[in-house]
């Protein structure tokens, strides 16, 4: 039994906090706090209705360490999980430290003013959290984390050593809007805007954005897809955890109109990220941008079709070359009908249930600050099957991967 504080009432956040009220007999008390109290009220709203448990809601700004410790201190949980946003991490960090309480998160740090995200500033925190005997993990969302689980799964069962890696992010839904992100349009722009850098022979190589594409065809007949390599932070620590590894790339699918959109928006300036003088108001052309799109939350009724995440990994065992694929599909309807969301928050928040309960449980708690992959990952992989999350293991899946 044991308290949980959830920061982050976005579209990840309700699947977290419907995913942990679905398990009483752990997560035998919830509270839930965000920026906004009424998106919070609304969440718990909808856990009394559909599981009859009564989630306690707070407002906090998580920009501020005294508002946060003054929270944990009130609700003495026994971990945090941060589903607020990337900015956020190192200000829940210092609280949790300060209030002696574990950490979770899906995301590794950025800073507002710079589109640069790397482990670094959280991997600094090793000693404090060490010191302190208590548990940070990074990285438990999908990519990163169920796919960072995969690779040492692969790493584990079926290989000696491993030498590739080819992460491949299908999103084969469609909300039938022009243009909308699946998560939080700021992150995900900032993201996919970003040069493109994979790992080489010992180092990472960088790309023009977007500059790298090829036709995927998903198992289960979830349909072809063009992916295009990019950035994705858990390049930096699968690399890191797995030295073996000598290349190392991430591809997620995008369809023509997304990318169309995203180069004009680009091209006239709305994706930026410095303030601009507007009528003698100071307005970031991103932050303007997302308040002119779909809210991320409100896909779930409209978005139709399926997601494919997997690992494509190529090593050696017992001397011999091999390869293997390990992959989740989802459909976003199903997660529509579980918890009132689609499959790219769904994706993300199981995961990050799935690893507090096994820090909860003790079988990773560890302390110091940890990526996922750090970890077991056979309890994680038992419980994806259970929670909702099946995944496929295919060998020789005869690929033709640049
Ligand atoms: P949303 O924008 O939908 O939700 C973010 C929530 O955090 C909002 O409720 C927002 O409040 C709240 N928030 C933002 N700033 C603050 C603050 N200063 N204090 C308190 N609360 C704050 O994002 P998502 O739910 O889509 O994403 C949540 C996290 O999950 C992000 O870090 C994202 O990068 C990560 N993610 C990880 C994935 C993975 O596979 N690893 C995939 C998808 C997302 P308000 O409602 O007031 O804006």
């Amino acid at each position: 039994m044991a308290k949980v504080l959830i920061i982050g009432a976005g579209g990840v956040g309700q699947v977290v906090v419907h995913k942990c009220a679905q398990l009483p007999e752990l997560f035998s008390e919830i509270v839930l706090a965000s920026r906004t109290l009424h998106k919070c009220d609304n969440i718990a709203q909808q856990v009394a209705d559909k599981y009859q448990r009564t989630i306690e809601t707070a407002q906090v700004d998580a920009d501020k360490v005294p508002e946060l410790v003054a929270l944990i201190n009130r609700v003495k949980p026994a971990m945090v999980i941060n589903v607020a946003l990337p900015y956020q991490d190192l200000t829940i960090m210092d609280a949790c430290l300060e209030a002696g309480v574990n950490y979770l998160d899906t995301a590794n740090y950025e800073p507002l003013d710079t589109a640069k995200f790397e482990y670094s500033w959280q991997w600094a925190y090793q000693q404090r959290f060490a010191d302190a005997g208590l548990m940070a993990l990074l990285g438990c969302g999908f990519d990163p984390g169920a796919t960072n689980m995969f690779t040492a799964y692969l790493a584990k069962h079926y290989f000696d050593e491993i030498h590739y890696l080819d992460i491949i992010d299908v999103n084969g839904g469609d909300h039938g809007y022009p243009f909308a992100t699946n998560f939080n349009p700021e992150i995900n722009i900032r993201e996919v805007t970003a040069d493109c850098r994979h790992w080489e022979n010992g180092e990472f190589v960088t790309t023009p954005a977007m500059s790298t594409q090829q036709r995927f065809t998903c198992p289960e007949g979830v349909g072809s897809f063009d992916i295009y390599r990019m950035y994705h932070e858990e390049l930096e620590s699968l690399t890191k955890h797995f030295p073996t590894i000598k290349k190392a790339q991430f591809w997620m699918s995008f369809g023509d109109s997304y990318l169309k959109h995203l180069e004009v928006l680009g091209n006239v300036g709305m994706t930026g990220i410095e303030a601009v003088e507007f009528q003698g108001q100071q307005i970031v052309p991103i932050q303007f941008l997302k308040a002119l799109l779909p809210d991320p939350s409100t896909l779930g009724p409209r978005t139709h079709g399926k997601t494919c995440i997997g690992c494509v990994v190529r090593g050696i065992k017992e001397e011999r070359e091999k390869t293997v694929y390990l992959y989740n599909i989802k459909d976003h309807q199903d997660c529509y009908q579980e918890v009132q969301s689609q499959a790219i928050s769904y994706t993300t928040a199981v995961p990050a249930m799935i690893s507090a309960k096994l820090m909860l449980e003790g079988l990773w708690m560890q302390p110091g600050v940890w990526n996922i992959e750090q970890m077991d990952p056979d309890p994680f992989m038992a419980a994806m099957n259970q929670y909702g999350l099946s995944w496929t293991v295919i060998e020789e899946p005869g690929f033709d991967l640049l």
